[in-house]
């Protein structure tokens, strides 16, 4: 989950200017909307996920932040995003980087998260697989995560929930997650964007 975020204070300036010289709030204009097309490939049995649940939970946290979430789930690979977020679940990392469990590309539209990743970070305190429910709300939690860098790719990560650069384990099964009030702010103002 983890991406770069080298132009953190230079995003602290423009969101500042751009509060002086807007007079629109980003209360008045409604629920922002997003899409997102999610799909798997090559889970294994172990790592496999409900996607309701995903959905339920990556809804819960937009939901929190004043978004609503479009929902797809094509039964392939879509060719073309049409300004939708792909979100793409796979077993791991393809690059090999252990402490990762969602990524990224700065600048796209298109985020993996890594299941079995968080499967084993759900098991490291009990030593025990985590069931197909809680892995399933896992996930959605990390692709929450990673859908907020799709959405303001210059955020920095916050001190602590959502946007937090590490994630314990409790911070994947713990009670609702939210996101920090910088980052709900700064989603509220892709709506006036
Ligand atoms: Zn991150």
């Amino acid at each position: 989950m983890h991406t770069r975020s080298l132009t953190a204070g230079l995003l602290v300036a423009g969101m500042l200017a751009s509060c002086q010289t807007r007079r629109v709030f980003a209360d008045d204009v409604g629920p922002v909307r997003v899409g997102v097309v999610w799909y798997d490939v090559g889970l294994p049995s172990a790592c496999r996920v409900d996607v309701d649940v995903v959905e339920k939970e990556l809804r819960a946290v937009f939901d929190a932040m004043g978004v609503v979430v479009d929902w797809e789930t094509p039964d392939g690979a879509p060719i073309d995003d049409r300004g939708r977020t792909l979100m793409i679940a796979v077993p791991d990392d393809a690059l090999g980087r252990p402490l990762l469990l969602g990524a990224t590309i700065r600048g796209s539209r298109r985020s993996w998260v890594f299941a079995c990743a968080v499967a084993r970070e759900l098991a490291r305190p009990t030593r025990r697989a985590p069931s197909r429910a809680s892995l399933s709300r896992a996930v959605g939690r990390v692709a929450a995560h990673e859908l907020v860098h799709v959405l303001l790719p210059g955020l920095p990560h916050a001190g602590s929930g959502l946007m937090a650069a590490r994630w314990y384990p409790h911070v994947l099964s713990g009670a609702t997650l939210f996101a920090d009030p910088a980052t709900r702010l700064a989603i509220r103002r892709v709506a006036l964007d």
